[in-house]
């Protein structure tokens, strides 16, 4: 496994995108929804250092792969929170073909909230698809490679390793 960010790299940029959402929300309260599994540790050190008041919410998802290019995906355990009039941000993992970040914005459009961005950690440009709504904050931009670590899987394994590495399949 061959390391692409470094754990001090990871450390220093959420201080830096939170400091950027920070300036962002001002004093808004904002509802935090975290895209399990795999934004889990990410939304743990993005909340801690967000200055205004929010609550955290989860929501899971599950993609099925039905041919070359036609994904489907499911909300597997969805919020509990009412999202209308409210501001939410959105902390998602990775985006590669942007199926799942396009599917996320539908569905959370559909909850009528004030206001709807994304935070994302690692952007996959590379195969990304036509109409995929932009990340409002990102983190790193990574070529195409499978990457783990710092709560991404392989496999369900190696969430725990604490700076992100290629994982040659
Ligand atoms: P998309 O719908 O943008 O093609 O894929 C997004 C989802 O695929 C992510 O939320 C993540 O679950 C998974 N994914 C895409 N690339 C990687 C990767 O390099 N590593 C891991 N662990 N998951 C990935």
């Amino acid at each position: 496994m061959t390391e692409l960010i470094s754990k001090s790299d990871i450390d220093k940029r959420v201080g830096e995108l939170a400091a950027e959402i920070n300036r962002t929300f001002g004093r808004e309260d904002v509802v935090v929804i975290c895209i399990l599994k795999g934004a889990f540790i990410f939304t743990a050190d993005l909340v801690r250092r967000l200055d205004f008041p929010l609550i955290v919410e989860f929501m899971e998802l599950s993609s099925y792969h039905l041919a070359v290019s036609t994904d489907k995906v499911v909300v597997t355990k969805d919020i509990a929170t009412d999202l209308t009039g409210k501001n939410v941000l959105v902390v998602e993992d990775i985006v590669d073909t942007g199926s799942t970040l396009r599917f996320i914005h539908s569905h959370l459009a559909a909850k009528n909230p004030a206001s709807l961005r994304f935070c994302v950690l690692l952007d996959k440009p590379a195969k990304r698809k036509k109409h995929t709504p932009l990340p409002d904050f990102t983190g790193f931009v990574i070529p195409d490679e499978f990457v783990a670590g710092y709560g991404l899987d392989y496999d369900q394994k190696h969430r725990n390793i604490p700076n992100i590495v290629i994982k040659e399949t």
